[in-house]
């Protein structure tokens, strides 16, 4: 996976968020960043792959069972970006207040390409989730819809 979309948008001179790197260690973190951007929305970030897969929510993520949410999947961040928070300037991609709504350890249950299968033990969210994509969404292709499995 690659960081050159995630580069691109941005300028690291402008912005403090990080330039990142791509690294290769083993290790399941996550992050949910609350972003005042443009439209309200929260990121959820799994570490694989030496990035962060990303993917914006525009409804609070679900902390109980039987709420599914939108998930729009966004290009891959660095793993740097876990620790993020602070102000994007105005002018800049995502331009707005970037606060850590919730971060922990994930273990990966299953993965395909239809969707994650995830362990996460957070603040707030804990529990077995999916991020599930569904085949032909009317949103589009990057489309997932993320919610919880079990307690
Ligand atoms: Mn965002």
């Amino acid at each position: 996976m690659s960081l050159k979309k995630y580069q691109a948008k941005r300028k690291f001179a402008k912005t403090p968020e990080p330039k990142g790197k791509e690294i290769n260690k083993f290790s399941s973190r996550f992050v949910v960043h609350k972003h005042q951007a443009s439209h309200l929305h929260w990121d959820f970030r799994l570490e694989l792959d030496g990035v962060l897969k990303s993917w914006a929510i525009p409804k609070e993520p679900p902390v109980v069972l039987g709420v599914k949410r939108l998930a729009v999947q966004v290009e891959d961040h660095p793993v740097d970006y876990l620790n993020f928070k602070g102000v994007i300037p105005v002018g800049n991609y995502g331009a707005g207040r970037v606060e850590i709504w919730d971060k922990g350890k994930f273990n990966l249950v299953d993965r395909s390409k239809n969707g994650l299968s995830v362990i996460l033990s957070g603040r707030r969210l804990k529990g077995h989730y999916i991020l599930l994509k569904p085949k032909g969404s009317r949103f589009g292709p990057k489309a997932w819809l993320f919610f919880k499995l079990k307690n």
